[in-house]
């Protein structure tokens, strides 16, 4: 094992950096969505992604930004700003990035041209310009738009402009550039991740506890903190899937040694997954009875509930009834779990008290946590879940 994970170091990964041009997506009007699919394909693909940028319809700056990033990584992907408008800049930018000008391809305006006659419409003088791309760039025919892509070489390193619009990005990148990258850069290598997520344990205690794998090279660990709760990503590089797999297991097994059932589960199963799993097992229903806390606690364990066959009843509780409050619950209710909560706000220290009745069983526990009163009911759910996930 140890012999593989040294030759896997030694192979040199490709570096990729996304730019994504748009004044719309810097102003917030719609979301960068681009960056995200081609970040998850990168890592996909086995090319490492450092650096993403966002940046308006301004050629220079464009220009700029192809520049600095060709200093850092082998393959820039532009998305956006190949449309047939004056201010769609990303043609002239890898142009000038290049130091060279733009020029006709014939080839590329019949595209455009046949394509329009296609949707029954004729090319406008407009969609002229998308059939100029940077001298000494290649073409790349986009038949589920209008938009031509390009990709240009710079010595070792390749600037790639996609359009814009998602499904044209997408459709290019899996049909055109994934094959184009595969054979320039022979990627052989695919990244896999594996993410434990961890309740009831802060960040800096499962530091303490796994510090000394966050130093691996492959696979690597990192952590992540919200409130109440800690990730722990493993993410391995290897030949295939199912190699990065195989690197990944071992040190996902000796995390969850060393952690136990501080871990609750993996790869996107949430707290309230598995408190639902648990009541469904137990064929329980679970009632609320909280003070201080509004009702998004219910909410979160509604939006998962589906049809699982129990109820939530959100009671704003005087403190000091709510033991009583929660005893005449039970009573009332005795197929299911009632669970109290008082959440004490503090300007820098939050104070949850917290209980569960389960038939003639009565727990409860204490809970202080520091940080923003802002995050203060996120950490006050998360907590409450844990408790309960805990004691079911
Ligand atoms: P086209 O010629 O087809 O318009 P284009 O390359 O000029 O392509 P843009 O004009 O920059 O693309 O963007 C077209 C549309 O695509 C935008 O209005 C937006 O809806 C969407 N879009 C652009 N960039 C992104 C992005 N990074 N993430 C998600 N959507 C995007």
């Amino acid at each position: 094992m140890l012999n593989f994970i040294t030759s896997i170091k030694g192979a040199a990964m490709p570096s990729i950096e996304i730019i994504a041009i748009g004044t719309e997506l810097l102003l917030g009007e719609i979301q960068d969505t681009n960056t995200r699919y081609l970040a998850r394909a990168a890592m996909d693909a086995g090319i490492d992604l450092y650096r993403a940028t966002l940046i308006g319809d301004n050629p220079q700056r464009i220009t700029g930004a192809i520049q600095e990033a060709l200093n850092r990584a082998d393959i820039i992907i532009t998305t956006g700003g190949l449309g047939p408008t004056v201010d769609d800049p990303t043609r002239l930018a890898v142009a000038m990035a290049a130091g060279t000008e733009l020029e006709f391809r014939p080839e590329l305006w019949e595209q455009i041209t046949s394509r329009f006659l296609r949707y029954g419409r004729n090319a406008t003088e407009n969609n002229r310009r998308q059939a100029y791309i940077p001298k000494g760039s290649v073409g790349i025919e986009n038949p589920v738009g209008t938009a031509p892509a390009f990709y240009m070489e710079f010595g070792k390193r390749i600037v790639i402009s996609l359009p814009g619009v998602p499904r044209e990005m997408e459709y290019l990148y899996t049909h055109a550039v994934l094959p184009l990258l595969q054979d320039k850069f022979q990627l052989n290598q695919t990244i896999v991740a594996k993410v434990l997520h961890v309740s009831g344990l802060g960040e800096s205690m499962v530091d303490d506890l796994i510090g000394d794998l966050e130093t691996l090279a492959n696979p690597t660990v990192g952590l992540l903190a919200h409130p109440g709760q800690v990730d722990i990503r493993v993410t391995a590089k290897a030949a295939s899937k199912e190699l990065a797999a195989a690197l990944i297991q071992p040190i996902a097994e000796d995390i969850q040694q060393r952690l136990g059932d501080n871990i609750f589960g993996s790869d996107g199963i949430t707290l309230e997954d598995v408190i639902i799993q648990k009541l469904t097992n137990r064929q329980k229903g679970l009632l609320l009875a909280l003070h201080g806390m509004g009702n998004t606690l219910a909410k979160r364990l509604n939006a998962d509930a589906n049809s699982i066959p129990f109820s939530l009843h959100d009671e704003s509780l005087y403190p000091g009834m709510l033991e009583a409050a929660a005893r005449a619950l039970s009573a009332a209710n005795p197929e299911v779990l009632v669970l109290t909560a008082n959440y004490i706000p503090g300007a820098d220290r939050q104070t949850l008290e917290v209980g569960v009745i389960d038939g003639p069983v009565w727990k409860t526990d204490t809970r202080s946590y520091g940080g923003s009163p802002l995050l203060g009911q996120h950490w006050a759910e998360n907590i409450i879940l844990d408790f309960l996930r805990r004691n079911l």
